[in-house]
């Protein structure tokens, strides 16, 4: 039986000591990625302009443990070990005897979970020599986690971000600037890729997928510049489980077992593989029996209505081709407020995972989100992230229908950001005009 705390904190020094990669324990070795040109398996040499050589190795690494080096410990103690919640008010305002928990990475320096990766992706380019990183972002999250950790390693950071997010959300654009960051609306006229964007949709409002042309493009023509990506490969996947081993540990602590239902929302896919593959890592070591659920839009529903194939990553075709439930690289959803989520693919090791039955899906949409998010903040004082919200509304609606008022069974909720820069989104909410999709 758990105890009765309602904030289970770490120390320092519990703070994890290596990542944990799923893909030597996939029952299937995931599908390689292949080189367009000549659709063999992608070899490292087709990486290597836009990616340091250690961060090649992690996205294509057997090992099951990686090694965090100490210089990327050292900057996660500025926020981690992240607190677990047990979430007493939400589950009183709900009315469930279910116990429920939450992962809180919305204490990070920028208010998401995207800073376990970028500090390291910026301390591998530093040490690889390199001077500048370009990346993507969507609603901003990743371009500013990336700019924090551009500033802490004394790199230049060049983000292409999407139009429709840079227009109504200025907070975060100030926010990576305040880092010491360049930001652009993407499509934009800096690149090829952009122009040629803005001339087949002269309408568009940019997807994740442009602004990944343009980050990539720009990378590869300055020998001195990376490229940077938030979400889907492999490597970033891999730094997220930082998450999820400390909340195994934090359930522990607090002398609980492990849960029945974990809930985690998937844009991309690398906090739900963050928090949940040392999870999946129980269940396949016979340990636990956690039922995984990847909360996704139904503005992008990529595991649930895509297809499982080769795709881009891009919409101008410049990534390696990857193996992945995807809605096409052209797909350019509607402009939902989570703009995290808005991407057509999912990451392959995700992909793979769910392909081979190790966790399931659903699509949620965005006012059932919100109001999920609402009693949440109302209950626990936090107001989440537009993503998160999906990930809260998957376990709410779960509980809903629970037998038994879900009496015994422990819930896990990923609670990916905070959403004080999304207070336009819960505006929206709150007047009755949000966008059903
Ligand atoms: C970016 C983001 C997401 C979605 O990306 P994933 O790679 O699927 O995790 C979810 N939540 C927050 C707070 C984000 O910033």
């Amino acid at each position: 039986m758990s105890d009765d705390r309602t904030k289970i904190v770490l120390s320092e020094d519990q703070i994890p000591t290596r990542w944990y990669n799923l893909a030597p324990d996939l029952p299937t070795p995931p599908p390689p990625p292949l080189n367009p040109a000549t659709e063999q398996p992608a070899q490292p040499a087709d990486l290597a302009a836009i990616f340091p050589p250690a961060l090649i190795e992690q996205e294509m690494t057997m090992e099951r443990w990686v090694p965090i080096p100490e210089a990327v410990r050292e900057i996660y103690k500025l926020w981690r070990p992240s607190p677990l919640y047990r979430a007493r008010r939400l589950e009183q305002a709900v009315g469930t005897r279910a116990r429920i928990y939450f992962k809180y990475e919305g204490a990070s320096p920028v208010g998401s979970h995207k800073t376990n990766s970028a500090v390291a992706q910026a301390y591998y380019n530093k040490q690889a020599g390199i001077e500048r990183l370009t990346t993507e972002t969507g609603a901003g999250q990743w371009g500013a986690a990336l700019s924090f950790a551009c500033s802490v390693f004394g790199l230049a950071c060049d983000v292409f971000q999407v139009r429709t997010s840079y227009e109504t959300k200025p907070y975060r654009h100030i926010q990576m600037e305040t880092f010491g960051a360049q930001v652009t609306p993407s499509p934009s006229e800096r690149t090829e890729a952009g122009r040629s964007l803005r001339e087949r949709f002269p309408d568009t409002t940019g997807s994740l997928g442009m602004a990944i042309s343009e980050a990539i493009e720009e990378a590869a023509k300055d020998p001195h510049a990376n490229y940077s990506l938030g979400s889907v490969l492999n490597h970033v996947a891999l730094h997220q489980t930082v998450i999820g081993q400390e909340a195994l540990a934090q359930l522990e602590a607090a002398g609980e077992r492990l849960p029945d239902r974990l809930f985690a929302c998937a844009g991309g896919g690398s906090n739900l593989a963050g928090i949940a593959f040392p999870f999946i890592h129980e269940n396949l070591e016979g340990r636990g029996q956690v039922h995984v659920t990847a909360c996704e839009p139904a503005a992008a529903p990529s595991l649930t209505q895509g297809e499982y194939r080769y795709d881009f990553g891009d919409t101008a075709g410049l990534t390696p081709l990857l193996k992945m439930y995807t809605l096409g690289a052209d797909f350019v959803p509607d402009p939902v407020h989570a703009g995290g989520l808005r991407f057509h693919g999912m990451a392959p090791l995700v992909s793979a995972a769910y392909d081979q039955g190790l966790l399931d899906a659903v699509a949620i949409r965005q006012r059932a989100a919100f109001a999920a998010g609402i009693t949440f903040a109302r209950a626990e004082g936090i107001i989440p992230a537009s993503e998160s919200n999906h990930a809260i509304a998957g376990a709410l609606d779960y509980l809903a229908t629970a037998e038994d008022d879900g009496d015994g069974q422990v819930v896990l909720i990923g609670v990916s950001g905070n959403g004080q820069l999304d207070l336009p989104a819960y505006a929206d909410y709150l007047s009755g005009d949000m966008l059903d999709a």
